[in-house]
């Protein structure tokens, strides 16, 4: 993959130092552990280190919180061979109305869609800021130009913008591991939260997530919070564009697959065969969690045993689940239920020779991890909601035998990247409990089948692929953004602009209509230009060495109207039609009109079925316009517009979508504001070229003028356009200025 050349140093933001403290006689050694991410961002430096010479010595960068942080340790005396480790401290008030406060009583609740748990408390908010600060204050110390910044995590989302605030070059990625939610249960935090969460998000350059359904949940979140503008996966905020896209988070496939075959695993391995003797193993190993679905699971499995009794002696459930904030009261209370359900099944179906669940509650060693997935004839992972479930992905590369069968929720992220698991819905008892037949009474063939492909899928994109692929996504994001940006026009570069003016003996200069020099109202009609702005465009048009086009998408006679009497050339329709001072207007095209008779029955109906839409017919096109709609209602009537429309114009080549402010618009021929911009420009030299545009429409305009045109984009979108001004307002000041 190409990195080379993209950074210089890594600085990663997460809320736990992935190291462990040992005290030695120059201060503190931290030992780094062996989760996944540690080992992909290690990879990442080392192929870095390979790759550039200068980087040999440079390490990354890791900023975060330990617990029982000795109060002397800084980032001088606190030593690992491959990272400069930042610590970053946060008063033990601040950090439980954050941490246990803001993270895990309200954001982890509510974005794994259990609204009813979720606190809302003004205090957890104001110490989720003041965290979040401490963490910026921290990283501005170290960072510099040239790095790439990585911050992660549900605890971080005000982070991104408040280092683009220090540091506006900074290139910024952010990764959520957990689900973004639909929209209605986002807008269940109050509205300057959750304006806070989106806008301090979108301080980043690329936001991941671990599924295409979490991402477009945060592009509508953004849409219905902001009212930015977003296509696809690129939002326009007013100062850059960002990227929001799906990258699943994978394992180090290789670790786990290889494992299997070490020594020490086999001999795991054969310790408990021997304490299965012929039984068929089911496992599970879930985090303390309500997140978890432990009780639907075990709901699953006794509906099993109860539809299948013939199974009942044959099988063993190995439930495992990791100790987690069982200090806290909720947490407690789901242990003790879960228990207490063990004890009843268990009481109800074995017999002195068979126990149907060993339950442990504990951690698990690699090795036992290890031997328990491969040994298990049935993953059984079914989580109510989880961002991805790594559990998952580990337990189908620890099949190196090919014979276990995995039954995966369909609430895990997961499951959008492994279809050829058993998939279930956790809350769905008899489907669970019909799975689990189903996996113990699979065919080899089968099961290797499924398991081959789930294998290919997650060894390629194992983590880390994922780790080099989202590097990639945000310098490319990076590069789109130096082509499509934002430059507003400040005094020095307007008075260049009235400099180069006043120098040239002939000038050229193109005028939108709508948004540029008139501002937009409910219905197109009502937008007439007011005198003021008539007054400016009359006086440029009356010095003779001007000439001033209004480019436009609107028909002959409203154009006509509004600028009656006055000696400028008109383009209406986007280029259809041209007129010259007093001249007839021209069409620049001949088409019939006979295509409208299957493109008009379609927009009617769009008509109906989005209240507030309503049509627009000119000669050779015609627009559905949408402002007047809910924009949200819209833009999916938007989406299967564009699709019924695809069907009639795959047959008519010479139809064309033009997507404007609020407005689709189909026209026949090919034909736009850029080329009629050709054509009135290759009548004549001009010295001087001035073209100022708001919308999609003229961004045809800026891309056909040459470079030493002065281009404008009204409005804060990135454009091709070289210059911005924020409004309506500000491009009429900077016209004032132009002598007449
Ligand atoms: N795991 C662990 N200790 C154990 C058992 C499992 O650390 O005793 C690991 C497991 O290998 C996996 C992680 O914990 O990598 C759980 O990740 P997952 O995404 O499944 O769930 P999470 O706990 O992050 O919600």
């Amino acid at each position: 993959m190409d990195n080379e050349t993209h950074f210089k140093r890594l600085v990663i933001a997460a809320y736990r130092l992935p190291f462990k403290l040992n005290k030695t006689k120059k201060g503190y050694k931290a030992v780094q552990n062996s989760g996944g991410l540690v080992s992909a961002i290690l990879a990442l430096s080392e192929n870095f280190k390979k790759s550039n010479k200068d980087l040999k010595n440079s390490k990354i960068v890791w900023a975060g919180i330990t617990d029982n942080l000795p109060d002397d340790v800084t980032s001088d005396n606190f030593e690992n061979e491959n990272f400069d480790i930042l610590p970053v401290t946060i008063p033990k008030k601040i950090n439980d109305l954050f941490y246990g406060g803001f993270c895990n009583d309200l954001i982890w609740p509510l974005f794994h869609y259990f609204p009813s748990y979720a606190v809302f408390n003004s205090d957890y908010f104001k110490a989720y800021e003041e965290a979040n600060i401490k963490f910026c204050e921290e990283l501005a110390k170290t960072i510099k130009p040239g790095d790439f910044v990585w911050i992660h995590d549900y605890q971080l989302m005000l982070l991104p913008e408040m280092i683009r605030q220090r540091v506006p070059d900074a290139t910024i990625g952010f990764f959520l591991h957990i689900p973004f939610p639909s929209f209605e249960i986002f807008r269940l935090l109050p509205r300057n939260w959750r304006e806070s969460v989106i806008k301090g998000l979108l301080g980043a350059d690329l936001i991941g997530f671990h599924t295409n359904d979490y991402t477009q949940n945060f592009i509508k979140s953004v849409r219905r919070t902001t009212g930015y503008e977003c296509q696809q996966n690129t939002i326009y905020t007013p100062n850059k564009l960002v990227k929001a896209d799906a990258f699943p988070i994978g394992i180090d496939y290789d670790k786990f697959h290889d494992a299997c075959l070490k020594k020490s695993v086999i001999a795991e391995k054969q310790k408990l065969k021997n304490h299965l003797s012929n039984h068929k193993l089911i496992f599970s190993v879930d985090r303390l969690d309500y997140s978890k679905g432990l009780l639907l699971k075990l709901k699953g499995y006794e509906t099993f045993l109860e539809m299948y009794p013939e199974w009942r002696s044959k099988v063993v459930f190995n439930m495992v689940v990791v100790p987690s904030r069982d200090n806290i009261e909720k947490y407690k209370k789901m242990k003790k239920e879960i228990e207490s359900t063990v004890g009843r099944i268990n009481g109800k179906y074995s017999s002195l020779s068979w126990q149907s669940i060993i339950y442990q509650y504990k951690s698990l060693t690699f090795n036992e991890l290890i031997a328990l997935y491969n040994l298990s004839e049935v993953g059984l992972i079914t989580p109510l909601r989880d961002g991805m479930n790594l559990v998952a992905k580990e337990y189908v590369a620890c099949q190196v035998e090919n014979e276990g069968v995995l039954i995966l929720s369909e609430m895990a992220g997961a499951a959008a990247e492994m279809n050829e698991a058993l998939i279930i819905n956790p809350v769905d008892n008899i489907e669970m409990a019909e799975a689990i037949f189903k996996a113990l009474e699979m065919k080899s063939e089968e099961k290797h089948l499924r398991l081959e492909k789930m294998q290919n899928r997650i060894s390629n994109y194992d983590v880390f692929a994922w780790a080099f692929d989202f590097f990639n996504q945000t310098f490319e994001t990076k590069e789109e953004q130096n082509t499509r940006n934002v430059r507003f026009i400040n005094t020095s570069i307007s008075s260049q602009i009235v400099s180069d003016y006043k120098k040239a003996a002939s000038r050229i200069l193109f005028l939108d209509y709508d948004g540029t020099l008139v501002p937009f109202e409910k219905y197109p009609e009502l937008a007439v230009i007011d005198k003021k702005t008539l007054k400016i465009v009359k006086d440029l048009s009356k010095n003779p060495k001007n000439k001033v086009v209004i480019i436009s998408g609107r028909d002959k006679k409203f154009l006509e109207t509004q600028f009656a009497g006055i000696n400028v050339i008109l383009v209406a329709e986007h280029g259809y039609y041209i007129k010259k001072g007093t001249d007839e207007w021209e069409a620049t095209m001949n088409t019939d009109e006979q295509w409208k008779e299957a493109v008009l029955p379609i927009l009617n109906e769009y008509v109906s079925r989005c209240n507030g839409t309503f049509i627009e017919e000119k000669t050779g096109s015609i627009a559905w316009h949408y402002r007047n709609a809910d924009s949200d209602f819209a833009q999916l009537r938007l989406h299967e517009l564009k699709d019924d429309l695809a069907e009639v114009i795959r047959f008519k080549t010479d139809l064309e979508i033009l997507e404007g402010h609020k407005v689709l618009e189909v026209k026949s021929g090919r034909y736009d504001k850029g080329q009629a911009a050709n054509s009135l420009m290759s009548e004549q030299d001009f010295g001087f070229i001035f073209a100022a545009g708001d919308d999609k429409t003229d961004e045809f305009l800026f891309t056909a003028l040459p470079d030493s045109a002065n281009t404008i984009r009204v409005g804060l979108s990135p454009s091709f356009a070289k210059y911005n001004v924020t409004d309506i307002p500000a491009l009429l000041t900077l016209l004032e200025e132009l002598p007449v």
